[in-house]
């Protein structure tokens, strides 16, 4: 148990530093777990306790907290040039070559990549890039920005608006114009007696009424995560992608993937476009992109945004938008290797070859009569509490089962995180077979503990 005491690293950390995404009873009843370093996919605080993360951090720990190529990779860009901009006719030599190689591993033959610091970031950049992009063209009013409910996009006023979480009411947000759809979670949203395709074919529908009463020309486009991730770890409907990109095709509105949480190896290949055969207009990227190293995000153009943009660029000398640390070049040397990691030394393979294992722990805590679903795609993964199995019922919200189980993980050193009923597992693909039954048999340790 954390301790308490004045002066100790808990009671320090509660008195200046102000926690977001935290449920503060919870931290005032049990305390800050304080870390103090990594190794592997255990991480460990200042009393000396060992947890293993099942989280990778927030999503983008891959490759461990220790990766010696990703460390060796930093130093020696620190030592070489610390920092710069890639702006006013200046970039590094590690950024011209980290757009090379995300252009060469994208699903374009063409493209160009703009940097920014987050996914949050990224989105922003994305929808004022679309934005910029309309008023070049003479269609100011194409403004609109479709999402879908339980979608998550980020945190900044931007994304978090085209983030579908009902907390956003609370700052007021979303901005007027943007629009969320049905979250495409067949075992929640589908109907009595609808078959997966039928649920499918109505959320397509759906897009299709929204863009006719809202006006095609006033929709600027569609931005969707290839798997739902901290909405819950939702992967889509068969033939979801399909339908949406047929729909959208039809009214020339670009299909964004926010390929934040799915891109770099979490659904079992590069893209989670590619794991479900659509390929966008461009691709939001982040996390595993530096492999948790270094905070970075990227907006990957495909050729025709990316012509166009130019175009529109060219028309008023620049297109006037970035951030300090666009293109930071020890960013860009981490992102390389990183890139490098994951598809040359094995964790894209050891993705593929852990999903398996991770796909039957799941399964069978299924069998748990309080889990009513478990969902994954590669090693992205959810387990549903329930009150009631045959029913769906959830819990009621003030019971706060997720975060008990959570909880009762973390005692047992193992980090997992609750959302919403749902407890979210994101192992890093350097787990091993040995790991992952260690995790698995932790969590079976706190459902038991729980219920
Ligand atoms: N998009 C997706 C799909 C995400 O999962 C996240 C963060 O979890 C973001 C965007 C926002 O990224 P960041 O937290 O780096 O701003």
């Amino acid at each position: 148990m954390t301790d308490h005491t004045p002066n100790s690293w808990d009671a320090r950390a509660d008195a200046h530093s102000f926690y977001g995404f935290t449920d503060l009873p919870t931290i005032h009843e049990r305390g800050t777990v304080v870390l103090t370093h990594g190794d592997g996919p255990y991480i460990f605080d200042v009393e000396g306790k060992k947890y293993l993360d099942a989280n990778s951090g927030l999503w983008n720990m891959v490759a461990g907290f220790n990766h010696p190529g990703l460390t060796e990779a930093a130093k020696a860009q620190y030592d070489k040039f610390p920092g710069y901009h890639a702006f006013f006719g200046r970039m590094t030599d590690q950024t011209v070559m980290l757009s090379e190689k995300l252009i060469e591993v994208s699903p374009f033959q063409t493209g160009k990549v703009f940097y920014t610091n987050s996914g949050s970031e990224a989105n922003d950049t994305l929808v004022k890039m679309l934005w910029f992009l309309a008023r070049a063209e003479g269609k100011p009013e194409r403004r609109k920005i479709l999402t879908r409910m339980n979608g998550y996009h980020g945190v900044t006023a931007v994304s978090a608006s085209m983030t579908g979480k009902p907390y956003n009411a609370l700052f007021g947000l979303p901005f007027d114009g943007f629009i969320h759809l049905t979250c495409p979670h067949f075992w929640r949203e589908g109907m009595a007696g609808e078959s997966e395709a039928q649920f499918t074919s109505r959320l397509a529908h759906e897009l299709e009424d929204v863009i006719r009463r809202e006006g095609a020309e006033t929709i600027a486009g569609f931005v969707a995560e290839p798997v739902i991730g901290a909405g819950g770890v939702i992967p889509p409907p068969a033939g979801y992608f399909q339908a949406i990109q047929a729909v959208l095709a039809k009214h020339n509105i670009p299909l964004i993937a926010d390929e934040v949480i799915c891109g770099f190896g979490r659904t079992g290949n590069v893209w989670g476009a590619q794991t479900y055969d659509f390929v966008p207009d461009a691709i939001i990227s982040s996390k595993a992109l530096t492999a948790g190293y270094f905070p970075m995000g990227a907006v990957i153009l495909g050729p025709d945004l990316a012509d166009r943009l130019q175009v529109a660029s060219e028309m008023v000398e620049e297109f006037p938008h970035g951030f300090t640390a666009s293109g930071h070049p020890v960013g860009c040397a981490i992102a390389l290797k990183s890139i490098d990691i994951i598809l040359n030394d094995g964790l894209l393979d050891a993705v593929r070859d852990l999903t398996p294992r991770f796909e039957s722990g799941l399964a069978e805590l299924a069998q748990h009569p309080h889990i009513g679903e478990a969902r994954s795609k590669g090693l992205m993964g959810a387990l549903e509490a329930v009150a009631d199995k045959p029913t769906k019922a959830p819990f009621a919200a003030d019971l706060s089962v997720s975060e008990r189980i959570a909880n009762a993980c973390t005692d047992n050193g193992l980090i997992c995180r609750p959302l919403g009923q749902a407890i979210v597992l994101c192992p890093p693909f350097i787990m091993t077979d040995a790991q992952m039954d260690e995790m698995f048999d932790k969590l079976h340790t706190a459902l038991g503990q729980v219920f």
